[in-house]
């Protein structure tokens, strides 16, 4: 059977729209179609390719450590090279207090450990999120995800969960000592990417502290570069107390953590053991991989970027039916009416070699999420094909 009946017939669908673009091979800004299809990367795999497919370093990376070893011991029990590096190169990017890595496979994953360790660290059950954020697709992360339309097939979920408005000062009240923490995302990714003011972030840090709340700080799409500053909660002048990522730090590897302080992640061991097990958590070739993708960002001047090129982006992107692009770096959304309207703009524009997408919770804007080494001469001829898409008459 042909590839594309395949997976029509024999994969779970996910979505009435898939993108269904045929894949052969990727190589930094660009994928490859089985017949000689070429395009443009503006998504990255959702946040996971910022330093593009395939960079020679993190294959180097990972070729190393298949040929030392592959999966040896579940998590936490063996002292694993590529773990234990990329521990520490994670604790050098972040400020005191995080310094303790729990490594994971996945961001719903992080996002339920980070949930766990709070509950346990705090013995408290209340939890309180966003509306609009999307977590995960876990029961857990599900349960604090801000989207009822998520959510309903799936009741009962976790309990002691309530939502607060992102941004808005006066929702801070809900929190209280019976708050074991507030899960967030830095910049809101699904909801079509919602920023905050640093006065809400200094505001939010300061009641978390007053009632003794955990402040998770969910980076999984922000983080790694993504927004301009190697974590997004470094533009707001506060940090975390716990701080949760994935995608992009596996540099097109299966990755995540959630990172906090010895002393909070210390609660996980008490009486009673173990706080949280998974059997590839921090795999070492995945590890490894992340630890060749936090070097590139740091050594080949990528995250400094991010303004300049977003700016680009945004001084190109301008045309009558684009209402608004908003974003913080390179997490990007472009605003048109209606979903009707964007809808024909992204397919064409797949037909013309340039790969954009939606968000879960806002669909009539245009997700653009590019490899963050995406050149001036790129983001150029993906505008104009952009703006090409917009303006074509079938
Ligand atoms: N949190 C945020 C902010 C996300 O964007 C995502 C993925 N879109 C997740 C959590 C869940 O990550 P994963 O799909 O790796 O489970």
């Amino acid at each position: 059977m042909h590839n594309r009946q395949l997976f029509l017939s024999h994969l779970a669908q996910t979505t009435d729209f898939p993108l269904m673009i045929e894949i052969e091979k990727a190589e930094g800004l660009y994928m490859y179609g089985p017949n000689g299809e070429r395009y443009l990367d503006l998504i990255s795999g959702i946040g996971v390719s910022n330093v593009g497919h395939r960079h020679p370093k993190v294959l180097q990376a990972m070729k190393d450590q298949m040929d030392k070893y592959l999966h040896l011991m579940v998590y936490g029990e063996y002292i694993q090279t590529p773990q234990t590096q990329l521990a520490e190169a994670l604790v050098q990017t972040l400020p005191d207090g995080l310094d303790n890595v729990y490594l994971v496979n996945s961001g719903s994953e992080a996002v339920e450990g980070a949930l766990k360790l709070a509950k346990r660290y705090s013995n408290r059950r209340g939890i309180i999120s966003c509306v609009n954020a999307y977590h995960g697709s876990s029961h857990g992360s599900l349960s604090v995800g801000g989207n009822e339309i998520f959510k309903r097939a799936y009741r009962p979920l976790l309990p002691g969960i309530s939502h607060i408005h992102f941004g808005k000062e006066e929702d801070l009240e809900d929190i209280t000592t019976d708050t074991a923490a507030v899960i967030m995302e830095t910049v809101q990714g699904e909801a079509g990417i919602r920023v905050a003011s640093e006065s809400y972030f200094k505001a939010l840090r300061k009641k978390c502290d007053e009632t003794g709340t955990l402040l998770i700080l969910d980076e999984i799409q922000a983080g790694f570069g993504r927004t301009g500053k190697f974590w997004a909660f470094e533009h707001y002048g506060i940090q975390p107390d716990i701080l949760v990522c994935a995608k992009g730090m596996g540099g097109g590897m299966p990755i995540g953590a959630f990172i906090s302080s010895k002393e909070i992640m210390g609660h996980f061991k008490n009486d009673p053991l173990l706080g949280h097990i998974t059997t590839f958590g921090g795999h070492p070739v995945s590890a490894a991989a992340s630890l060749a993708t936090i070097k590139i960002l740091q050594e080949e001047n990528i995250v400094e970027l991010v303004e300049m090129k977003a700016n680009l982006f945004k001084e190109l992107l301008v045309h009558p039916k684009i209402k608004e692009v908003r974003n913080k770096g390179l997490l990007m959304c472009v605003a048109f009416e209606s979903f009707e309207e964007l809808k024909p703009i992204i397919d064409r524009a797949i037909e013309m070699g340039v790969v954009t997408d939606w968000f879960l919770f806002c669909d009539d804007s245009m997700r653009l999420a590019p490899p963050l080494v995406i050149t001036k001469e790129e983001i150029k001829e993906a505008c104009e094909i952009i703006l090409k898409a917009i303006e074509y008459k079938a």
